[in-house]
């Protein structure tokens, strides 16, 4: 891969009057490492030998093979994809020809002046080498944007040559995008993204700037500041919207990042950028958030109990609760099992809920160790209720789909199920979705280990974006668990339970049982009830309690 710094570029002169090869190639030394071929021939040596050239000067009257002949064989043999020509000629007739074969330009004899020279080469070089890059890049084969890596260099270039324009940086995600490729196919879904990527690309090509495309639906735009962001945002929806495709099902999110401090990373200017658009994750309507100090504020919040987490361990300042689920099959609704709920007493900011820390420490790798912990906890609690009450109540535990990366995982969990005697069903495991879309090869081996071993597992939050119901046919699972925002909104807007019905049904030809998450009304259960749905957890049976507390469900039944 070509470097994009500024280290000598490699330039090959074809000339055969020495004066004009000396003369060209004394201006261009001090700027480029130049090559020289004063025949044809040593012209394709050069041109198939060197692989780093960057760029061809190329006289067309040459005594052995001509310049176009030259052209002519770079065209068909593709080099001139990755290498550009700029064709030297003193006369007009070969022009046409000359771009049918790929020239990108034309230096006429006599020569232009030298900065004349030096500028159109420069710029020549820098266009192939984007192209090059662009076409290099897995992701924006589909979009033309830039992928991540060259985006920020581009966005550090951009402010050198831009130094007193005021940026923003602007992050956009659609919301559910799995939806759209769920229900409209891989085709319409790529469709909305190349949508959004050019209306993006037009904008940019008036303001000036660049943007990327990252994890399939999120755009990242580095922009001269603007004011109005909401209309930028319509206009981006506007754009995505296909004929045929429910306007709403396209929405999508902004979080922006104004007047980015071009003493930040780039990197930190679109994190701030992803904290804005954090906070309308869940709005309905199509949301622009703008980034604040008091995102700052809740970043430091985070970067506290970051440095608070080894300690916390240690002193075990973290205490497990547990959930119950119901069985709701038969006539009376039965405890099954619990889910294991972290939450973090800490000594100065009391009682913090896992929402606030484990993606953070999910990032920062921290989550492992947690994790164990929670396990053993988990494992130690369903030990002592076999040994008090003489009964099994399993419980569930999340697995991040960072341990899951974790070669030590398996045997880690299966030394924890001995060292408390347990039997691997009682120690459910449940693993994410999104941890499947990930590196579902990788994880898939992971899961079936596990399952050699013994140990059920669950996937948990389905429905929140990733996979698509195909994939349930071959991931190799126990049960799925619906996720509850995937609930909440089939019981919410207009009550659209049939995605739900769909996914149980399919659920229920694969012989999975089905747990539905967040359930927290009688009508919702009811409703789960005849669909067919197998377990339930949720407030309406209870929140995560903690341990003594849950020994009042143990008894049995449910008045509920
Ligand atoms: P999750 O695994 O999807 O867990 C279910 C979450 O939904 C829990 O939130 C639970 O308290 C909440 N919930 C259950 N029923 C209802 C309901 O009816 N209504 C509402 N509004 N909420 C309900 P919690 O405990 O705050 O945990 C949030 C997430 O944090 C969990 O989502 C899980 O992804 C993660 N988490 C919790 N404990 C651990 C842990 O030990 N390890 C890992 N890796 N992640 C954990
Ligand atoms: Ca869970
Ligand atoms: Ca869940």
């Amino acid at each position: 891969m070509k470097s994009l710094n500024s280290e000598k570029k490699k330039i090959l002169i074809v000339e055969d009057e020495l004066i004009n090869l000396e003369m060209l190639s004394m201006m261009l030394m001090d700027l480029y490492d130049v090559i020289k071929a004063d025949n044809g021939q040593k012209a394709l040596d050069a041109i198939y030998g060197e692989e780093d050239l960057s760029l061809v000067l190329l006289d067309l009257n040459l005594p052995d093979i001509s310049g176009l002949e030259i052209l002519r064989k770079m065209y068909e043999s593709g080099r001139i994809e990755s290498l550009p020509v700029v064709v030297i000629t003193a006369d007009e007739e070969s022009e046409v020809e000359c771009l049918n074969y790929g020239a990108v330009d034309f230096i006429k004899k006599p020569y232009p002046k030298p900065d004349v020279i030096y500028a159109r080469i420069r710029r020549i070089i820098e266009l192939v080498e984007s192209r090059i890059i662009i076409g290099q890049t897995e992701n924006d084969q589909l979009t033309g944007l830039y992928t991540k890596e060259y985006f920020y260099s581009y966005c550090d270039r951009y402010d050198t040559r831009h130094p007193d324009t005021d940026m923003d940086a602007v992050l956009i995600n659609i919301n559910h995008y799995h939806f759209i490729l769920e229900r409209y196919g891989k085709g319409v879904a790529e469709d909305v993204l190349k949508r959004i990527a050019s209306s993006i690309s037009d904008l940019l090509s008036e303001t000036g700037g660049y943007a990327s495309r990252r994890d399939t639906d999120i755009f990242l735009v580095y922009m001269p500041h603007i004011e109005d962001h909401r209309s930028l945002l319509d206009n981006i929806s506007e754009a995505a919207r296909i004929d045929g495709v429910d306007e709403n099902t396209v929405r999508l999110r902004m979080g922006v990042y104004p007047y980015a401090d071009k003493d930040l990373d780039v990197e930190m200017r679109f994190d701030r950028a992803r904290l804005a658009s954090e906070t309308v994750r869940n709005a309905f309507a199509g949301e622009v958030a703008i980034y604040d100090e008091d995102l700052n504020e809740s970043s430091k919040f985070s970067d506290q109990l970051l440095i608070d987490c080894a300690r916390a361990i240690e002193e075990e300042q973290f205490t497990v609760h547990f959930q119950p689920k119901y069985n709701i099959k038969g006539e009376k609704n039965v405890l099954s099992s619990a889910e294991a709920l972290v939450r973090w007493i800490h000594p100065e900011l009391g009682f913090i809920n896992p929402g606030l820390f484990i993606e953070l420490f999910e990032r920062n790798g921290l989550i492992h160790q947690l994790d164990r912990y929670v396990w053993r906890k988990a494992a130690k609690q369903i030990r002592d209720w076999k040994d008090r009450f003489g009964i099994t109540v399993p419980v569930s535990v999340n697995v991040s789909r960072v341990d899951m990366f974790d070669p030590v995982v398996t045997e880690e969990l299966n030394d924890i199920v001995e060292e408390f005697d347990l039997d691997h069903r009682d120690l459910i495991l449940e693993v994410t979705e999104s941890a499947y879309a990930e590196d579902s090869d990788h994880i898939i081996a992971t899961v079936e280990k596990l399952r050699e071993l013994g140990f059920l597992i669950e996937m948990d939050d389905f429905g929140s974006g990733y996979s698509s119901l195909n994939m349930l046919t071959e991931l190799p699972i126990d049960a799925l668990k619906l996720d509850m925002q995937f609930i909440r909104s089939a019981f919410s807007n207009g009550k659209n339970t049939r995605m739900v019905e769909i996914v149980i049904d399919i659920a229920d030809s694969l012989g999975v049982p089905v747990i539905a998450e967040g359930v927290e009304t009688a009508e919702q259960l009811a409703a789960l009830k005849s669909m067919g749905c197998d377990v339930v957890q949720g407030y309406y049976f209870s929140k995560p309690v903690p341990a003594e507390s849950f020994e009042g469900f143990l008894s049995g039944g449910t008045d509920k």
